[in-house]
């Protein structure tokens, strides 16, 4: 299991707490929990992941040009490595819904990439986009062949939520991609739920009693995105 902080959720609370909490709640579970740092911009970022106990780093440098991105990656990577845990980078650019258009992953770039950074996972640019709220977003999966011929790295789908579910477990089977990311299938259940949870009951107040009605939902949208991959 993976749980994973991203920029949005960092702007509001601390790396250390974070850190603590995956750490407290992988230790409540028998399965192998990762705490991931997802999006990490900068090295400074990185290293203080590392230093609070985080188990898996991404560095992302997509925005950068390649030489730059392949540089500071494998520098983050043997700051990970270092320390014991693995890291993700990005090749090509992941774009998102309403804002910035993907760039798509070249597989030569994606084998230098692989090569020159030693990163344990990457982060590809095949017609995934994030915070893709409509399924029905299906991956190239001719690019994905064409990443795979040239490099064993593990392959990460950000923007897995727009994936269909036939597309996800067929890839995740067949192919080298390891990790979908599912954060905006997973927030609009949360949002749906956190709707009807304020809705239900005008004189409601107590932000623990609302936010609890939101958990089993949660608990669901999860349940079914795994089954799906079974
Ligand atoms: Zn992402």
């Amino acid at each position: 299991m993976i749980l994973q902080a991203g920029p949005g959720c960092r702007a509001h609370t601390p790396l250390s707490v974070l850190a603590a909490m995956f750490r407290h709640l992988a230790e409540q579970t028998t399965v192998p929990v990762v705490s991931h740092l997802d999006h990490g911009y900068t090295i400074e970022e990185c290293r203080e992941a590392v230093d609070c106990g985080f188990t898996s780093i991404m560095f992302d440098g997509s925005r950068k040009p390649l030489a730059q991105n392949i540089d500071e990656t494998a520098a983050i990577a043997e700051l990970a490595h270092g320390a014991g845990i693995s890291c993700e980078g990005e090749i090509g650019f992941v774009g998102y819904a309403d804002g910035e258009q993907s760039a798509g992953t070249d597989p030569d770039e994606a084998a230098q990439f692989a090569r020159q950074t030693g990163v344990d996972a990457m982060a590809i640019s095949v017609g995934n986009v994030h915070l893709q709220q409509n399924t029905g977003n299906y991956l190239d999966e001719p690019r994905i062949r064409a990443i795979e011929k040239v490099t064993s790295v593990p392959l990460v789908i950000h923007g897995g939520s727009g994936v269909p579910d036939a597309q996800r477990l067929q890839l995740a089977r067949s192919s080298n991609i390891c990790k979908y990311n599912i954060g905006t299938e997973l927030r609009m259940a949360f949002g749906s739920a956190l709707r009807d949870a304020v809705n239900s009951d005008s004189s409601r107040f107590d932000r623990v009693a609302i936010l609890k009605d939101t958990h089993a939902p949660m608990v669901q949208a999860c349940r079914r995105v795994l089954q799906t991959m079974n």
